[in-house]
């Protein structure tokens, strides 16, 4: 894979003389040091096609799914948020319908990110660029933002013009026309990436009444300025400067994934329709250049696979209908593998190979990461339990000769409503617990102490347990502080018993 951007690079170096003064720290006569040329704008042609209506359809998808999954209530009853997806911040909580996640859990995040990236391992390694030609925000929004272009300006030749013309009433109206458009789904993105912050319909409602917090709005202004100048003014910039995922998608890449080929063996040597005598001396490209003008990174596709090509597609849709119309087989620029292409060249069988190493290994680890989530999912519990024993002191001596330790004793109750909890001391026998703020309850294997934790938080409670100096044989024992909640669930909370050290045995 070749870089045609990197083609335009130009090398540069101070010259002895600058490079001396530079040393001496004098200004210096910089001779012509450009780094970069100037960006050569894209005016990407309207195309019609299959490829260019799955592009269409995959949009209005996305889109949908972007903008109307705030809208989707989700019942959790009476007081608890009522949007289905939600990262409420302020309480720390995230909402995916019937999913609650708390911010201790948020390696279930960092393991859906990772799962994510394998699946777009796997997906490159079988089909190329798919996310990047079709679904990256990028992509879709850049569509977007050409086709209101082309609503307002015209297609690709009436751009040009407009562009290359001097400053008139007509243009000043159409740029105006367009840039307000742009600045309108823009605002419309930002305005809708706050929804999953905060409930849809009282955001907006306060959006429009002017009464949502500063933080709302400097957070539209953001997205709404990132947008417009991505999708924009940046465009094709993004994904051949600004993406990093182009440069290491090639280690996903071999001879049998799927890409945009140009079938150089049927359409060289290229020439002009006119001047196509025979099939002998021409091949099936007429250099019309229909498959260029399409391209939203401005590429000839015939120059072979090069980092700007997102894999879009388009180009075949070009392509084919100029074979219609010169009456030659569709399929000059389609979307083949490597290895095929080199078949069909030797005039072989082309063969596809969707089981390889290096798929095998993707869908092994992602079967694996998809098992070990779910199981930890179904393991997931509705009580949690913290033990943490006080370090300064580490216990204190009553008058009676007995010790008691300290311990902050913190109780996760994940339900949506208050639970009472039982909590008793194990494995220190003769031990007695008290709790701050706790009610006791007494009597044979009933003893412990029960505490109330409000739905949906943390209860933290200061825990004393009492126990004479006999029960620390060697100055410190294992302990558990058991919870038994009233709706049946169970855990455990391990830590240390301390005494003097005096108490220890002597060796
Ligand atoms: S659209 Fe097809 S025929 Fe025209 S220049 Fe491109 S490859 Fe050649
Ligand atoms: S070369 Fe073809 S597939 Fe690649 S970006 Fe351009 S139009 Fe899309």
């Amino acid at each position: 894979m070749r870089s045609a951007g990197a083609n335009n690079v130009r090398p540069v170096g101070l010259d002895h003389a600058a490079a001396a003064a530079a040393v001496a720290d004098e200004p210096a006569a910089v001779t012509s040091t450009r780094l970069f040329t100037n960006r050569v704008k894209v005016y990407p042609k309207k195309v019609d096609g299959t490829i260019r209506r799955i592009k269409w359809a995959v949009l209005v998808f996305c889109l949908a799914v972007y903008y109307v999954a705030p809208w989707i209530r989700w019942d959790r009853g009476f007081g608890r948020p009522g949007q289905a997806i939600l990262i409420d911040m302020p309480n720390r909580r995230g909402y995916f319908f019937w999913i609650e996640i708390w911010p201790q859990e948020v390696y279930y995040l960092a393991g859906l990110m990772i799962l994510g990236a394998v699946a777009l391992f796997f997906v490159t390694s079988l089909f190329g660029r798919l996310w990047c030609g079709y679904a990256c925000p990028q992509t879709v929004w850049t569509d977007l933002f050409i086709w209101a272009e082309r609503l307002i300006e015209g297609d690709r030749t009436q751009r040009i013009r407009l562009d290359a013309q001097p400053l008139s009433f007509d243009k000043a109206r159409r740029k105006l026309l367009k840039h307000s458009i742009w600045l309108a789904i823009a605002a419309a993105t930002g305005g809708a990436w706050i929804m999953y912050f905060n409930d849809a319909p009282t955001v907006v409602r306060d959006v429009f009444t002017l009464q949502a917090s500063s933080t709302v709005y400097a957070f539209i202004g953001l997205f709404t300025a990132t947008t417009y100048l991505l999708a924009g003014w940046a465009r094709e910039q993004v994904c051949t400067y600004m993406c990093p995922w182009p440069r290491f998608q090639s280690a996903m890449v071999d001879e049998q994934t799927l890409t945009v080929t140009y079938r150089d063996w049927r359409g060289e040597p290229r020439g002009k329709l006119k001047q196509a005598p025979s099939e002998a001396k021409h091949g099936d490209c007429i250099d019309c250049k229909a498959c260029v003008v399409v391209c939203p990174t401005g590429i000839d596709i015939r120059d072979g696979l090069q980092l700007e090509c997102i894999g879009c597609g388009l180009c075949i849709d070009a392509c084919d209908e100029i074979m219609d119309r010169v009456d030659r087989p569709r399929g000059l620029i389609a979307f083949d593998t490597y290895a095929n292409h080199e078949a069909r060249a030797r005039g072989e069988t082309p063969r596809y190979r969707l089981l390889r190493p290096r798929t095998m290994l993707y869908v092994a680890v992602l079967s694996v990461g998809v098992a070990v989530m779910l199981t930890v999912f179904a393991m997931r519990t509705t009580l949690e339990v913290s033990v943490l024993p006080d370090r300064s002191p580490l216990f204190v001596t009553l008058h009676d000769g007995s010790i008691r330790n300290t311990y902050t004793l913190k109780i996760a109750n994940h339900l949506p409503q208050q639970a009472i909890y039982r909590v008793a001391i194990g494995g220190l026998p003769g031990a007695a617990l008290s709790i701050a703020g706790g009610d006791a309850v007494g009597g044979g294997s009933e003893d412990g102490v029960t505490v109330a934790v409000p739905a949906d938080s943390i209860g933290t409670f200061r825990a004393y347990v009492h126990a004479d100096r006999g029960a620390a044989q060697g100055g410190e024992a294992k302990l558990t502080f058991d919870v038994f909640a009233d709706h049946g669930a169970v855990a455990h909370g391990a830590s240390t018993f301390h005494a003097p050290a005096s108490d220890r045995p002597s060796r």
